[in-house]
């Protein structure tokens, strides 16, 4: 008789113990009534490969990859989606029962289904967006939102090289703006992104001016600790819609889940209450 096996799916980072994810992905399990366990697990960059060879042996039917690991993972892959190829870096992984290893990377889908669901009048024939930042989550909201269709983004980074490093590799209509020039094309925008650190706690305050910001410019942080930061407090004072981080994080788990324990999940109040608390 085959034994009948408990789908098992983790994140794996280092560090990883303040992750989000296997509250939230139990949290579906139980909502679900699904059997399955989603754990945290903590992976040297050594042992990446050793580890991902031996994952599905023990059961499990996949994991998110998390810092530092997105790059190499997506290097160790047998099979990278085309979204995952785009943005140079995986975050979800799929085990095929032989061991398969497939890439994909969930975060483009995860802003934009947060910036839709927050801001559901936001439409990319609003008008330019402009995003903060040229680090790696800069590269999921600009492949979102290029795909969305927003023809004109400017990017602007503290250190302008990778901004325009990524302005050649995504090509598109991207104009690089430099760092201390910013506010200089806040005022007329469909979006605004910080996708920088800045603004979260513990780093300093993002001091882009917000004078000309327009209540039309739907405005969405990348950072949820805190929840509501100065951009968005600033942004709504104004009256722009404001859409928090911690939505990106939440929907971008969809899409995994939904691969591992076949059932589409949902983003409800209660989820975000569940790891809120
Ligand atoms: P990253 O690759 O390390 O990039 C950090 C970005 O912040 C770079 O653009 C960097 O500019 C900028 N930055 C850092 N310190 C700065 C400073 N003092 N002044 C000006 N710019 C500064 O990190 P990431 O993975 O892109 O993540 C960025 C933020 O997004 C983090 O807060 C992360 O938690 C958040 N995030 C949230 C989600 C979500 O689901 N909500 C998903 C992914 C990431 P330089 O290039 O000049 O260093």
């Amino acid at each position: 008789m085959t034994e009948l096996r408990i789908p098992l799916a983790g994140v794996i980072g280092s560090p990883i113990a303040h992750s989000k994810s296997p509250q939230m992905h139990q949290f579906w399990l139980r909502e679900n009534g699904l059997s399955g366990h989603y754990v945290p697990l903590h992976v040297g960059a050594d042992d990446l490969e050793g580890v991902l060879r031996t994952l599905p042996k023990m059961g499990f039917v996949g994991a998110n990859v998390t810092i530092p690991h997105k790059e190499r993972a997506l290097a160790i892959a047998d099979e990278v989606s085309e979204t995952a190829a785009k943005i140079g870096a995986a975050n979800t992984l799929v085990f095929g029962a032989d061991g398969h290893i497939f890439a994909d990377n969930t975060d483009a889908y995860g802003f934009i289904a947060n910036l839709k669901h927050g801001a559901p009048q936001w439409r990319a024939s609003h008008g330019a967006a402009c995003i903060l930042g040229a680090g790696g989550a800069a590269r999921a909201v600009i492949s979102a939102l290029q795909d969305e269709g927003v023809d004109q983004i400017y990017l602007t980074n503290r250190t302008q090289s990778r901004a325009e490093d990524l302005s050649q590799e995504f090509g598109g209509n991207i104009t690089v703006v430099p760092w201390a020039q910013a506010g200089d094309v806040i005022g007329d925008l469909g979006v605004l992104v910080n996708s920088t650190s800045l603004g979260m706690t513990g780093k300093p305050a993002l001091e882009v001016p917000l004078d000309a910001l327009q209540a039309k410019t739907a405005v969405t942080d990348l950072v949820y600790a805190p929840l509501q930061t100065n951009l968005l407090k600033t942004a709504s004072a104004k009256g722009c819609p404001t859409v928090d981080g911690l939505g990106m994080l939440l929907h971008q788990g969809v899409p995994g889940f939904e691969r591992w324990f076949g059932v589409r999940p949902k983003v409800t109040k209660a989820l975000r209450e569940a790891l809120l608390s």
